[in-house]
């Protein structure tokens, strides 16, 4: 029997990025918060040993335990779906922080086009560009709408970098501290693409280039580019994590708990209104009750998606139909890149998660796609995170991948070569979804969230278009030897790509077509919040957080209005 615990104003499920910045915002407008957390407490304390790249970055010990729940996964309607058992392509937080503990910190915003990227598209290229496979939607909001939020996200973590790029949206103000150190490899990419005509500029960097008071009065640290930065915690308390900003300024304002090893299984409701949340303490197996005004889902796209599912909140998508909005437009993104091979050594090891440059030249819709198979590109970066020894064994294709020979190629090269990389933005398609397994259950006895996912024409298309260009980067850059990636084929859990999952709980402007409204609230349950990447309607061609904190922003700003009015805020 569970047990029910005394009423919040507002519970969220899960504290990452999106919980913090729910927590501390409504804590100080002065409603009692609570958030349950399924992992443990931790902070900048815990990492004093942490450049330990087995046990982090190979072994995952900061992220979800994937024998306690995972997703099940097939790439078309026609495979049976499979339980993910390690690991692979992208990588789920968990614990106090989430991911946002271990994150590089590459910052961006989404561009303007991204927000209305059907209008655009249309209005630039007719209604025919994309096959109306593609599900492509406007988000509801603008980006001159959303930019005092993105703003304030960017305050809040003392973003790092420069206002030199030509292609990205309008700011109000600049920087709150300056960009990181200009690197000799970053020289050596800055050089390369400004003779090749683009626009170079340093990456918006939540590793801070110095110290700095947040207005809430939270203090980050200066980056010591110790170069263990991805998939680590920092020990210096420099990178800018929930745990050394939102977090410390919810607790601060006394409105504010944290319940950890909780771990929310079901959304309760009656009537259009939600009443709660059940959990299951982890450590003890006993079921409580969180009754709350307000309930904000926070827990990621994943276990967002798959909390609604199990609770029967919204309506699921069939892509045989086409109808239903929860699980619709689950999106990733490609990865084109080439790696160039010198012969001079070069220093690898130091680095930071988010020290690198860009350029957007072939991103958003800076360029012209009259004559080319896809929409939207790809940032393309050069970053220097640091080269870390057991994952790091770059060789030339025409070596073998094993051997006395792999080893001596694999020394040779380890500090003579680079990558470069695109970050490709991804398109809605109608096969590509989010649902819930029949087959496989969690430990708690609840179905896994089952993802049918395959990347797209338009992805292969944009991967080639962007594969040539890496190359040519490179070759400027003065490799002896370049190689570009492969040409893309079907997508693979299995490989490690990125942890830029997004989609299946939408955000817009029409309940028929979306999740949610452009606060992030339920068009079905007006005192539920879900808030994440799960809100885009595509990928762009960036990281996503810098747009999450800043949705996330804007939903606490809703969640105080609805306590004052009530009712559906748009
Ligand atoms: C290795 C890595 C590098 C990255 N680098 C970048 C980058 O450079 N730039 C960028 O923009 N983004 C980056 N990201 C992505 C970024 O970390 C995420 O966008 C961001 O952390 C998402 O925040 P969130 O609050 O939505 O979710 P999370 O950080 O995942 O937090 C969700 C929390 O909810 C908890 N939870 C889940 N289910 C339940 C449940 N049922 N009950 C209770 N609690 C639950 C989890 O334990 C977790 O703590 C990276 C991610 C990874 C893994
Ligand atoms: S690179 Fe900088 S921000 Fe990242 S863990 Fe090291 S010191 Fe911290």
């Amino acid at each position: 029997m569970a047990k029910t615990l005394d009423k919040v104003d507002v519970v969220t499920v899960g504290v990452g990025w999106t919980g913090g910045i729910i927590a501390a915002e409504c804590a100080k407008q002065g409603m009692k918060v609570r958030g349950l957390e399924r992992g443990k407490e931790r902070g900048t304390k815990n990492y004093a040993m942490i450049h330990d790249e087995y046990r982090y970055a190979i072994r995952y010990e900061l992220m979800q335990d994937l024998s306690r729940e995972t997703i099940t996964f097939r790439n078309n309607l026609k495979m049976r779906p499979l339980p993910m058992r390690q690991m692979g392509s992208f990588l789920l937080g968990e614990n106090l922080g989430g991911a946002g503990t271990h994150w590089n910190g590459m910052t961006y915003r989404f561009l303007p086009y991204d927000f209305q990227i059907k209008t655009e598209t249309e209005k630039k290229y007719g209604k025919n560009k994309l096959s109306s496979d593609y599900l492509l939607q406007d988000w509801g909001i603008t980006y001159d709408e959303l930019e005092p939020y993105f703003d304030k996200f960017e305050k809040t973590i003392g973003l790092s970098g420069e206002d030199t790029n030509p292609f990205w949206g309008k700011r109000t103000s600049d920087f709150p501290t300056p960009p990181m150190k200009k690197t000799p490899l970053l020289k050596k990419f800055e050089k390369a693409t400004k003779d090749l005509g683009y626009h170079p500029y340093m990456v918006p960097s939540a590793n801070l280039s110095e110290p700095y008071e947040n207005p809430d009065g939270s203090k980050i640290n200066a980056c010591q580019y110790c170069g263990f930065c991805e998939r680590f915690g920092c020990e210096y308390g420099a990178k800018s994590s929930p745990e050394v900003t939102v977090v410390p300024a919810a607790l601060k304002t006394g409105n504010y708990d944290i319940t950890f090893h909780a771990n929310v299984v079901e959304v309760l409701k009656k009537g259009n209104k939600v009443t709660g949340v059940r959990y299951i303490d982890t450590q003890t197996g006993e079921e409580f009750i969180q009754p709350a005004d307000v309930v904000v889902l926070t827990s990621y796209i994943m276990n967002n998606a798959k909390l609604l599912m199990v609770s029967d909140i919204g309506e699921q998508y069939d892509p045989n139909t086409g109808k239903g909005t929860l699980g619709k437009n689950y999106c990733y993104q490609i990865e084109p890149g080439a790696t160039g091979f010198f012969d001079d050594q070069m220093n690898v090891f130091m680095g930071a998660g988010a020290l690198g440059m860009t350029i957007d030249d072939f991103n958003g819709d800076s360029f012209d796609h009259s004559n080319e198979g896809f929409i939207h590109g790809a940032s393309i970066s050069f970053t220097q995170s640091g080269t870390r020894p057991i994952l790091s064994n770059p060789v030339p294709s025409d070596v073998p991948v094993w051997g006395a020979e792999f080893k001596k190629a694999s020394i040779e090269n380890y500090t003579r070569s680079l990558s470069v990389f695109g970050q490709g933005a991804s398109m809605p398609h109608k096969n590509n979804y989010l649902a819930l397994d029949s087959n496989y259950k969690d430990r708690y006895g609840v179905p896994l969230l089952q993802m049918t996912y395959n990347f797209t024409e338009q992805d292969r298309n944009l991967h080639k278009f962007i594969t040539d260009k890496t190359v040519k980067i490179m070759k400027e850059m003065g490799a002896k030897k370049t190689e570009g990636g492969n040409p893309l084929t079907d997508y693979d859990i299995v490989p490690y790509q990125s942890t830029h999952n997004t989609g299946g709980t939408t955000m817009g402007a029409d309940p028929n077509t979306s999740v949610v409204n452009n606060y992030l609230q339920h068009w079905d349950m007006e005192n539920l919040f879900v808030v994440g990447a799960g809100n885009f309607n595509h990928n762009s061609g960036y990281n996503p957080t810098a747009t999450v904190g800043a949705l996330a922003y804007r939903t606490a700003e809703g969640i105080q209005k609805y306590r004052e009015k009530g009712g559906m805020l748009a």
